[in-house]
């Protein structure tokens, strides 16, 4: 193994370099994770933009690799072996606490970044904590005792592995938060990876109607979302999506919504409200930043009787069963897995994301080793 690790930084807002970095001394209880596959999401999009916190970082959360080395202590108290190729989940959980003993590591203190400048997250942390490989953008990331990983089950290549992020969060959202399950009907809105991913979620978990909205921007995500299994799909710019909703579920409404339309402002809000069945809805909301909404109409949340709820992360539940669910092969995921880059393209890879670099990107995999 080269001694030398090749990783994109970002060193500013909306810009990466590439460097070479030291790869560190791997103690006992540690390891190293030769990253195959880095995944990017809507959050990386909006993170590129902000000024950098400390010092230059290395992005890059949803990581799937082999690994590479492997101290003696934990592969004795983690049971992983060099070779093995594993999802590793973003949060660096405490461990101790009682959301760590419950698998909830997204509510550890300890993973709350934002809050804390000490708290360690994989694609947020400074290259000023050593040993500064915290991101997938890079050729390997260092792997502290408390890194959580999860096995790849068999059949599934790291491409592949790499939708689990999503995938995990679709299954977290809509069935234990959004409570999907057997002849739900469902609305999603968004039809980017992580809408995607609910709609698998909920068609697997046995929903009767399930019906996703996006814009004339989406056209491509939502023949996908019809090609993955959802009853109707509305470009909200040119049909109206509340009369979808009520003519799907013959005038009654759906039991859940999920909204992962992040930054299309409070109007997706305010339909779920409607969408949603006379009394007892749910609505599961993945709302970011500093969004302000006036006149939220509580008042016709609480006659309808509705819950409300914030989509945040996976618990280790959900990244299991996102897993088989993907190795299950129900879905043609070639459909959704759509762009390749290298670390030099980095930045073009966030921006595809975001829409205003490759067109019709739905997920989008940085491999550092093309
Ligand atoms: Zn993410
Ligand atoms: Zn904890």
């Amino acid at each position: 193994m080269s001694e030398k690790v090749l990783a994109a930084l970002k060193v500013g807002p909306s810009t990466t370099e590439l460097r070479e970095l030291k790869l560190p001394e791997i103690p006992p209880d540690a390891a190293l994770l030769k990253v195959e596959v880095a995944g990017v999401c809507g959050t990386d999009v909006t993170q590129y933009r902000v000024p950098l916190r400390a010092g230059p970082l290395i992005m890059g959360h949803e990581n799937v690799g082999h690994l590479a080395r492997v101290g003696s202590e934990f592969a004795a108290r983690k049971g992983f072996k060099e070779g093995d190729l594993v999802f590793l989940e973003h949060y660096l959980p405490c461990l101790s606490c009682e959301w760590c003993h419950m698998g909830e590591y997204r509510h550890c203190p300890a993973t709350e970044w934002f809050y804390d400048p000490k708290a360690i997250r994989y694609g947020y942390t400074s290259m000023d904590t050593a040993p500064g490989l915290w991101g997938g953008f890079s050729q390997y990331v260092y792997l502290p005792i408390n890194a959580v990983l999860h096995k790849v089950p068999d059949g599934l290549t790291p491409e592949e592995a790499g939708i689990a992020t999503p995938m995990s969060n679709g299954i977290q959202w809509a069935l234990m938060d959004g409570g999907v399950g057997y002849a739900s009907t469902v609305l999603i809105q968004g039809p980017g990876q992580q809408g995607l991913c609910c709609l698998m979620a909920a068609k697997q978990a046995g929903a009767a109607r399930i019906i996703v909205t996006g814009t004339t921007r989406d056209t491509r995500r939502l023949e996908v979302a019809k090609a993955f299994g959802a009853d109707a799909v509305v470009d909200v710019g040119k049909e109206d999506a509340l009369a979808v909703v009520q003519k799907v579920t013959n005038g009654r409404g759906v039991d859940v919504v999920v909204d992962c339309t992040v930054g299309a402002g409070t109007a997706p809000v305010l339909l779920g409200i409607e969408a949603t069945k006379r009394r007892g809805g749910t609505m599961v909301v993945q709302a970011e930043g500093n969004q302000e909404f006036p006149s939220f109409p509580i008042g016709r949340l609480t006659r309808k009787g509705m819950t409300l709820k914030s989509a945040r992360g996976h618990s280790y539940r959900a990244v299991e069963l996102a897993l088989h669910t993907l190795a299950s092969r129900r879905f043609p995921l070639e459909m959704m897995t759509t762009h390749r880059f290298g670390l030099a393209e980095v930045d073009y890879a966030i921006k595809s994301v975001g829409g205003e670099g490759a067109p019709g990107a739905i997920h989008v995999s940085v491999m550092p080793w093309r």
